[in-house]
């Protein structure tokens, strides 16, 4: 694929920061995008040493202002923006539940949350961080590509998106909408050059969620025994086995008319019943 500038969301965290340093390897410009500017520093600071072209720019993907700042300075360092990949999100405690399964005697405890325990604001943070944080970046940077030029859009759903995991609605519920836009987006773009698609990654220790799959001893919960049983290669992925998916998503030359997809890459646990 030509060169290109590519502004990732999220480029401060583990799976959009590994996006991050591979696509810079292979010679396009990246703009990494974050609202934590200290791990997005430091991550482009290391793309340029290794001859790298790569900046930071502290960004919160909820706020208008935010990205339209941001979009000023990939204009002025880079030029215009040809591939936009949506990665910042995830999910948060105030979004989870303590337990997966109901017990009226749930109510009354003070250290567990139940259903009826979930606050709307910690609901719309998950919901707005995950849902919101695709369409107002996509708002502001696809209008670079959507004026004649060709341009290509990635998003990241989850395997919570087909069928929710316990615990975590508002991220389910979210990531499903996630699904859902990247489909509305593609079809609304069709005619203008613009293909729209999503990878569903299946489990990767990440840091927004390494507290609900490793206690603070650093064994495994519960949880992860269940997740690694339910996938069928029984291990968790690694960031660099996106990479393969991305590549070719982004690369014109062999996905020219693939529009509208959500590709899992999950060691086999959307294809697995469990038994
Ligand atoms: P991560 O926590 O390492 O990275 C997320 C990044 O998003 C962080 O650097 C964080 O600072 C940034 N961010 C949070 N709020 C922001 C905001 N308002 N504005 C700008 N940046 C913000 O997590 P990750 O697992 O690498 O997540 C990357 C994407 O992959 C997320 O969309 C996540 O939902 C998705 N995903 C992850 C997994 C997994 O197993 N780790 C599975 C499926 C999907």
């Amino acid at each position: 694929m030509d060169s290109k500038v590519i502004v990732i969301t999220g480029a401060g965290g583990v799976l959009c920061g590994n996006f991050a340093k591979e696509l810079a390897k292979d010679g396009h410009r990246v703009a990494l995008l974050d609202i934590n500017i200290d791990a997005a520093e430091k991550l482009a600071a290391e793309i340029r040493e290794n001859g790298g072209e790569a900046i930071a720019i502290k960004t919160n993907v909820l706020e208008k202002e935010s990205l339209e700042n941001a979009h000023n300075e990939v204009l002025n360092t880079f030029g215009k923006c040809q591939v936009l990949i949506n990665g910042a999100g995830g999910n948060n405690p105030r979004g989870t539940t303590t337990n997966e399964y109901f017990n009226p005697e749930d109510i009354d405890k003070e250290d567990v949350v139940s259903f009826f325990d979930l606050q709307p604001d910690g609901v719309s943070f998950v919901f707005d961080l995950n849902f919101l944080g695709v369409l107002l970046p996509t708002q502001v940077f696809a209008k670079d590509f959507v004026m004649g030029e060709k341009g290509c859009i990635l998003n990241i759903s989850s395997m919570n998106a087909y069928t929710p995991l316990t615990k975590i609605p508002a991220y389910s519920g979210a990531k499903a909408a996630v699904s859902n836009l990247t489909q509305w987006l593609a079809v609304h773009f069709a005619n203008s050059g613009v293909r729209v698609n999503a990878i569903a990654p299946g489990f990767f220790v990440t840091n927004q969620n390494r507290g609900l799959l490793f206690n603070d001893d650093g064994t495994p919960t519960a949880r992860t025994n269940k997740i690694l049983n339910a996938t069928p290669m029984g291990r968790f992925g690694e960031a660099d086995e996106l990479m393969g998916t991305v590549r070719f998503l982004l690369d014109d030359s062999v996905s020219s008319f693939i529009t509208g997809v959500v590709i899992p890459i999950d060691g086999g646990f959307s294809a697995y019943s469990g038994v």
